[in-house]
């Protein structure tokens, strides 16, 4: 195995807060700001850690914190491998923003039992006010407000935002929503200092290790720790893959083909700068190694998507369908920029954005070739999630 990176331990069973302390030692009650300053966000957006943290602390009234644990990308298991193996290491990450915002509540948010049991199982052992929420599944929960709404008892439907979730956020109070492996780091930012947390790389802003799930179809995904510098090849060779497709950074992320060698050198980062980068999203990468078409890969992650809408903003409700329809009929790239410029940045949430990307990646190649082929195939096998339609 490469240097790069290791298989993390998903079966190992959870670590007692004994075990937690003598692998780490004690967390400072009240480590600076700065030490989250260089902590980009895990979730999806990289959105950096210490800019949230100082929006909600400039809000006034009761603050809430949210641990977001709720992955919902098709294989993606990341969340789910360090809530059941470190649970305290995510309780830290919860407990510093606590004390740093004086929040009046904190909220760990999951949709996996496993997960949910571990977690009330660690909080015992620390005595801890958190309150664990363990949320139906849908693809569209781990979207901030959609997560929100969950957590208030109702649907788990994006929202338009007038306001920012860090001034009216969880019962419109000021709220700090953090996904769970972003909390970790700054645990260990906050315990060993920022030089070191960023001592792994040397890279941009990406310099501190980054968790991973690897998934083939039908079967339970690889999580791999990776180290700053990885590229796709690397992550590629440790679960043997050397043909067909990979989308990497989920269905928000990119649709490569494992032959291309400029492609596979891509370096693995959680915002990419420039051509030779490849984002890795929410931490997940679907793999696809039978697949021979490009379009009919992209026409089934945007049929999946379609599914999963919430049904509630006109263009994305009346447009995904249309252009998962397109794509099954093998439209010409040129009707499926026209759909998706119909669609895109038009919806509460992001979804009919990652359609529109994916869609308006096929090239006149891939469609001629698809065209010769008529091919229909399925090659990720996905399984639509109870979709969030109200
Ligand atoms: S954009 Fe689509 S998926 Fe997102 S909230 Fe609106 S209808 Fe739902």
């Amino acid at each position: 195995m490469s240097d790069d990176l290791a298989i993390a331990e998903l079966d190992a069973p959870p670590l007692s807060l004994d075990a937690h302390r003598a692998i780490y030692g004690s967390l400072p009650p009240r480590p600076p700001l700065a030490t989250a300053e260089h902590i980009v966000g895990r979730g999806g957006a990289g959105f950096p850690l210490a800019r949230k943290l100082a929006a909600v602390a400039s809000q006034r009234g009761p603050r809430v914190v949210v641990a977001n644990g709720a992955e919902s990308e098709p294989g993606a298991r990341k969340d789910k491998a360090l809530l059941t193996h470190a649970p305290h290491l995510v309780l830290d990450g919860l407990g510093l923003a606590t004390r740093l915002l004086e929040a009046r509540e904190a909220i760990v948010a999951v949709e996996d039992a496993t997960a949910a049991d571990v977690l009330e199982r660690a909080i015992r052992e620390r005595s801890d006010a958190v309150r664990v929420a363990l949320l139906d599944r849908s693809y569209l929960t781990g979207q901030e407000t959609a997560l929100l709404a969950a957590l208030e008892g109702r649907p788990a439907l994006p929202r338009f935002q007038l306001a920012r979730v860090a001034e009216r956020g969880y019962k419109s109070r000021p709220t700090l929503v953090a996904n769970v492996e972003t909390l970790a780091q700054w645990a260990l930012a906050a315990r060993f200092g920022t030089s070191w947390h960023q001592s792994a790389g040397t890279r941009g802003h990406d310099r501190s290790t980054r968790i991973v799930s690897i998934a083939l179809p039908g079967s339970t995904p690889t999580v791999v720790e990776l180290a700053p510098g990885a590229t796709v090849r690397s992550l590629l060779d440790a679960v043997g893959v050397t043909t067909g497709l990979a989308l990497v950074g989920g269905l928000f992320g990119e649709l490569i083909s494992v032959a291309d060698e400029r492609a596979m050198a891509r370096v693995l980062v959680d915002r990419a700068d420039s051509s030779d980068e490849l984002a890795l999203g929410a931490g997940s990468v679907l793999l696809a190694p039978s697949a021979t078409c490009v379009v009919c890969a992209t026409s089934e992650l945007v049929g999946y998507l379609s599914e999963e809408r919430a049904g509630q903003c006109g263009p994305c409700d009346r447009g995904l369908p249309e252009l998962a329809r397109a794509l099954g009929a093998g439209a010409r790239p040129a009707e499926l920029a026209t759909v998706a410029r119909l669609i895109a940045r038009r919806g509460a949430c992001a979804l009919p954005d990652a359609a529109a990307h994916l869609a308006t990646a096929i090239t006149p190649a891939d469609a001629a070739g698809h065209q010769r082929r008529r091919c229909h195939e399925r090659p990720f096998a996905l399984e639509s999630r109870e979709p969030s339609r109200g």
